[in-house]
C-alpha cells in the first residue's frame, strides 16, 4: 500500500508543479489550485515516509543491525548465521578457529 501512496503523491506533486508554472505563463484564474494540489502531494509523500520510518527501524536505516545467531551455515561448517531482530535481516559470519 505505501509504494501506492507515494506514486499518487509525487504524481500529484508533479501535477501540481505543471499546474503552477501554468498558471504563472498564461496567467489563468486556477487560483489556489496548484497550491492545493502541492500540499497534497507533499503530505503524501511526508505520510508515506514516516510510515516506511517506522515500518524498519532508524537504527537499521543506517546499518546498526541488531543480530543475534541463529544458527550455523550448511555449506560452511565455520560460518555462523546472523539476524536482526527488528528487520530480520540476515547476514553469514566467518568465524576463525
Ligand atoms: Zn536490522
Amino acid at each position: 500500500m505505501e509504494p501506492r501512496i507515494k506514486k499518487i503523491g509525487s504524481f500529484i506533486l508533479l501535477f501540481g508543479l505543471v499546474l503552477f508554472i501554468l498558471s504563472l505563463q498564461i496567467k489563468s484564474n486556477l487560483l489556489y489550485t496548484p497550491y492545493i494540489l502541492l500540499i497534497i502531494g507533499f503530505s503524501m509523500l511526508a505520510y508515506s515516509a514516516i510510515n516506511t520510518r517506522e515500518e524498519k527501524s532508524v537504527l537499521c536505516r543506517m546499518g546498526l543491525h541488531k543480530f543475534e545467531m541463529i544458527g550455523w551455515d550448511d555449506e560452511i561448517n565455520s560460518r555462523s548465521i546472523y539476524k536482526c531482530k527488528r528487520c530480520r535481516v540476515k547476514k553469514k559470519v566467518f568465524r576463525g578457529v
